[in-house]
């Protein structure tokens, strides 16, 4: 399973229809929250989804709209009675604005907070776990702010059924050659690994681009992309106002998923002025077809 759920589509202030940013990825049985905007931990509500199984929170960078939730989520954690630890990856200064925060409301927490800072120099694979490597980059902003491409690997190869069948290997044994394992057969052949097995199909890719002015630069971060979410504050009329406040446009969002040869796009992180989403889901389509509006409560199957 890998897959993303939107909790929040909208920039900037909360609303009742509207909430800012953040994303569930779900990976087989672990969940990941991709930004906190205010009101995150209600979403977690509203859509049923589980709070124990979070493991890790990534936040991409420090305007309010992307982690005010967070400390009010941390806190709830806390309540709940959680013990596993949580891993926050995010700008320093988040680590310093958690810990104040706890310090001033002497706040115990009553499970380990781990921190990794993301900072320009270290850009790349941050985190490999089972069955998921996550890796970040910088994108364009007002402040630093980080894109993340997250990708799961198939690591199991692939039993050819007449090959393992015409070498008698029983299959009980076909987990260890999944693994990569021969097989020793009782009149002494060793049966290759090669010989009744391929490689493990290519893994599945979702990339975050966060908040980002358009930039070409950013387009090979996206290339082959099974998903990718893209910010659109602005309809493409107003491509000067996006630039001016290293914001995106429905056009620029598609031209990246395009140019980038992606599979499919959604896009969000819709200005606040904007009541009507479907001229938004029109623009990105004609010049990326396969192209969605990303809609709070939707699960989107990478
Ligand atoms: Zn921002």
């Amino acid at each position: 399973m890998f897959a993303v759920t939107i909790l929040g589509n909208n920039s900037a202030l909360p609303t009742l229809e509207r909430h800012p940013t953040a994303q569930i990825v779900t990976c087989n049985d672990q969940l990941i929250l991709l930004d906190c905007g205010e009101g995150t931990q209600l979403q977690f509500a509203r859509y049923k989804i589980r709070r124990s199984r979070l493991r890790y929170i990534f936040i991409s960078h420090l305007h309010g709209d992307h982690y005010f939730g967070l400390i009010g989520l941390l806190n709830s954690l806390s309540l709940l009675g959680r013990q596993n630890p949580l891993t926050v990856f995010g700008p320093p200064e988040l680590e310093t604005i958690i810990q104040l925060q706890l310090q001033c409301s002497g706040t115990i927490l009553q499970f380990k907070l781990q921190f990794v800072p993301l900072t320009d120099d270290k850009q790349g694979v941050i985190l490999e776990d089972k069955d998921l490597t996550v890796s970040f980059f910088p994108v364009q902003h007002r402040i630093p702010c980080y894109g993340f491409v997250f990708e799961m690997q198939k690591r199991k190869r692939k039993i050819i059924p007449d090959q393992a069948k015409a070498y008698e290997i029983p299959a009980a044994y076909f987990s260890h050659l999944q693994a990569g394992a021969d097989y020793q057969r009782k009149d002494g052949l060793l049966v290759k690994n090669d010989w009744v097995t391929l490689p493990p199909p290519k893994g599945k890719k979702y990339v975050y681009f966060a908040d980002t002015a358009f930039s070409e630069s950013l387009i090979p971060y996206a290339n082959d992309a099974d998903l990718v979410y893209h910010e659109t504050t602005y309809l493409g009329d107003l491509a000067e106002r996006a630039a001016e406040r290293f914001h995106s446009t429905t056009v620029q969002a598609a031209t990246l998923a395009l140019k980038a040869g992606a599979l499919r796009l959604i896009v969000g992180h819709f200005s606040s002025k904007y009541t009507d989403l479907t001229p938004f889901e029109t623009e990105c389509r004609e010049v990326f077809p396969n192209a969605d509006v990303a809609m709070e409560g939707t699960s989107y199957i990478i």
